[in-house]
């Protein structure tokens, strides 16, 4: 039985260490976990607890009594009402430093590792405009169109235009789009009812290429006046390349619906990573960041020290980013993945760059890749890039069996992946160095990427 020093409705002073996955504060009384919504590390604070459990508290900031030097004022002004940013109110080398005690301590506490290489995390030069994916609800309040974020844990939408860590065209696009809808008193969709026909507006930015894709999501078939806004978004945006329109009648939070049609330019917009193209449709899966995709590409790569000869598996391939970008240094490359149309968009983009050394595989990881070891298929170099849940453990099992010099673990979870790290360690691999890179800054999410190699290597 855990002793709880802590109960409902009392209040504690204490300071705040660290941060929970979801950016809350974390702090302790006698050693008992509390979470406390806002807090910062090093904010000394008064706090109530609200709820106790079993492990756990939780608590909310009734008075600040000595504010962490860690704590800045966000630079957005709805920071606290969005919460699609968790951490902007906390000195970006500070989330940075977070991030890898976060991969550290995981590595230590729960993959009993011991002196196991950590870096500090590789942040960005200027952490904001990073996204090159936005989506916006479009809805109406006493008659005033609204197009923004939908209010932390609700599905009222907050009007604002101009995220932080969006590029700032799209501020542009939603004012051209926000005119549009006024002039022509244009419906927009109600969730209660399912009625009104604007529901989303989706864009797509190339950093690379700079072309814009811009997606209007409709409840119903026909858009009114659809050749004047063509006009007003391309006349005062030149960048735009594509502009389709996607029709979604269901009622459903899903974003988009299945059918789009192509109201302008093209289907597709181009982006790169390095030197690879990427061909992007409304409904392609592609990294958001793509500043920070390549950095992290480029670990994954150094880590996987190809010389020109090796066999390569990239297990949870996606839509086959990675397994092209190693295709460039390897002999031949394996990728495999759970879902068909993200391989189909890897086949495409192979051929689209002429890598003709891959060959991807669809379905479960888990029944994939015991069945091509069955049939002889093995490995030089393995690199996976699984899910938040981690590697299924059949799947650590073969990579053992195929007795790869080195494996290369992509991690969006670092609980996750020093569960599997330890397996692996079991399995004979031994973990060498550990890089987080923050793909995500102001967010609580963690990317890691980890070179494990063979005990005799
Ligand atoms: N490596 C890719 C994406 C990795 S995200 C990139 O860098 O872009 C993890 C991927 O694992 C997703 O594409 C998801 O569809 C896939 N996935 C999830 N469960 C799986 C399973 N059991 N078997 C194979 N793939 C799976």
């Amino acid at each position: 039985m855990v002793n709880i020093p802590v109960e409902e409705g009392n209040r504690y002073k204490l300071t705040i260490e660290d941060i929970g996955d979801s950016g809350e504060g974390i702090g302790r009384i006698e050693g008992f976990t509390i979470f406390i919504n806002d807090g910062i590390p090093e904010d000394k604070v008064l706090i109530e607890i609200t709820k106790v459990k079993k492990n756990y508290a939780m608590g909310k900031i009734i008075e600040i009594i000595e504010k962490s030097p860690f704590r800045i004022d966000p630079v957005c002004a709805v920071f606290h009402e969005c919460g699609g940013c968790q951490i902007q109110n906390i000195d970006y080398e500070k989330q940075l430093l977070l991030k890898k005690n976060k991969v550290k301590s995981s590595i230590e506490r729960i993959g009993k590792l011991e002196g196991v290489l950590v870096h500090d995390t590789l942040g960005m030069e200027i952490p904001f405009a990073y996204r090159n994916k936005a989506q916006f609800p479009i809805g109406k309040e006493n008659g005033n169109t609204l197009i923004g974020f939908y209010e932390k844990g609700t599905h009222k939408i907050v009007d604002i235009n101009g995220c932080k860590i969006q590029h700032e065209i799209n501020s542009k696009i939603l004012d051209v789009l926000k005119a549009f809808i006024d002039t022509h008193n244009i419906s927009t969709y109600n969730e209660k009812t399912g009625k009104g026909l604007l529901r989303h507006v989706l864009t797509r930015i190339s950093y690379a290429s700079k072309d814009i894709m811009v997606v209007i999501i409709t409840n119903g078939k026909s858009l009114p006046f659809k050749d004047e806004l063509i006009q007003k978004l391309t006349k005062e945006i030149p960048e735009i390349k594509s502009i389709v329109q996607n029709i979604n009648t269901k009622k459903t939070n899903v974003i988009l619906g299945r059918e789009c049609r192509t109201m302008y330019g093209q289907d597709k917009i181009l982006d790169y990573i390095g030197d690879l193209k990427f061909e992007i449709s409304p409904l392609s899966f592609f990294q958001v960041n793509p500043f920070q995709t390549r950095v992290l590409y480029d670990k994954a790569l150094e880590y996987a020290k190809l010389e020109g000869n090796e066999t390569v598996f990239d297990i949870y391939c996606g839509i086959g980013t990675i397994s092209l970008f190693l295709a460039q240094k390897a002999k031949k490359v394996y990728g495999i993945e759970i879902i068909d149309a993200a391989i189909k968009d890897a086949r495409r983009n192979a051929k689209l760059n002429n890598l003709s050394n891959t060959e991807f595989f669809v379905g479960k990881a888990e029944e994939v890749v015991p069945k091509l070891y069955k049939e002889g298929l093995r490995a030089d170099v393995v690199i996976v890039d699984p899910p938040r849940k981690g590697c299924d453990r059949e799947v650590l099992n073969t990579i053992a069996s195929m007795n790869p010099k080195r494996i290369v673990y992509v991690s969006c979870k670092p609980s996750t992946m020093a569960r599997d790290l330890k397996i692996l360690d079991e399995l004979g691999y031994r973990t060498v160095e550990v890089q987080p890179v923050d793909m995500f800054p102001h967010t609580a999410h963690v990317e890691t990427v980890t070179v494990l190699y063979r005990q005799d290597s």
